[in-house]
């Protein structure tokens, strides 16, 4: 009897070179092919999180990010094309997803993350890709998956700066320990050169494959810093807030 999730040859020969890393082989495939992942939103960063899982074999995909592609979203949006201009931004890169892994099912959800979506959303996932650029929705993912038990990885940048957290609940802080008062001076639209918002996806990609297959040590309890300016990256220790009204007695 074949499983669900055991590998065919097409996969075998798709995911070979990864396969072949010591520590994941066929066992750590299988998990990528079982798990289900939500990315918020499929912008810059976003975008090339998806593109990397769906490169890498994940199961399934759920996209969520409201709108039509815009020609100011074509510097850093990556699965966003120009023929795409004025349809819709989740359709696009379902088929950008598609055509480079068909294997990898894409449900795509034409809105952002909103205080009546978030629990449905995060309910049909396994873990969560934050890449929202505004706080509201960052903290409604956070609470959720606090409540729902759910590991998160924590996508930001402004600029050439970016930040990389993986949220655990339970072990790690949550965004709510960290952030007791989020920046009111936030602006909707801030400076982002594709490159940038790409190297904080990719790095999100690389904490979600760590988490789903249990390798290594994704930034748990930890937050990447880097400065893509200077080229420099550091790594600062997070404590919980043991009165966060978040994850307080989680
Ligand atoms: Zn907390």
């Amino acid at each position: 009897m074949i499983r669900v999730n055991d590998l065919t040859d097409e996969e075998r020969a798709r995911y070979a070179w990864q396969i072949s890393t010591p520590d994941i082989g066929e066992t750590g495939q299988r998990k990528l092919k079982s798990a289900r992942v939500l990315i918020t939103r499929v912008g810059g960063v976003g975008g090339a999180a998806a593109y990397y899982l769906a490169a890498a074999g994940v199961g399934k995909l759920v996209l969520a990010h409201a709108g039509e592609i815009r020609p100011a979203d074509l510097n850093r949006q990556i699965l966003m094309t120009t023929d795409g201009i004025d349809q819709l931004r989740v359709d696009s890169a379902a088929r950008r997803l598609r055509e480079l892994n068909p294997n990898v099912e894409v449900q795509t959800v034409n809105n952002n993350v909103t205080a009546d979506n978030v629990a449905g959303l995060v309910k049909e996932v396994d873990l969560v890709i934050d890449a929202a650029p505004v706080f509201e929705e960052r903290l409604a993912l956070n609470t959720q998956i606090v409540r729902q038990r759910k590991p998160m990885v924590d996508c930001a940048m402004y600029d050439f700066d970016a930040q990389l957290t993986t949220i655990l609940p339970g072990k790690t802080p949550c965004l709510a320990c960290l952030f007791a008062n989020f920046p009111t001076h936030w602006k909707r639209e801030f400076p982002v050169f594709g490159a940038v918002a790409g190297v904080v996806g990719t790095m999100g990609a690389v904490e979600a494959i760590k988490v789903i297959t249990g390798i290594g040590q994704p930034l748990a309890g930890r937050m990447l810093i880097a400065n893509l300016r200077e080229m420099t990256f550091r790594t600062m220790n997070l404590q919980r807030n043991p009165q966060c009204s978040v994850c307080r007695g989680v």
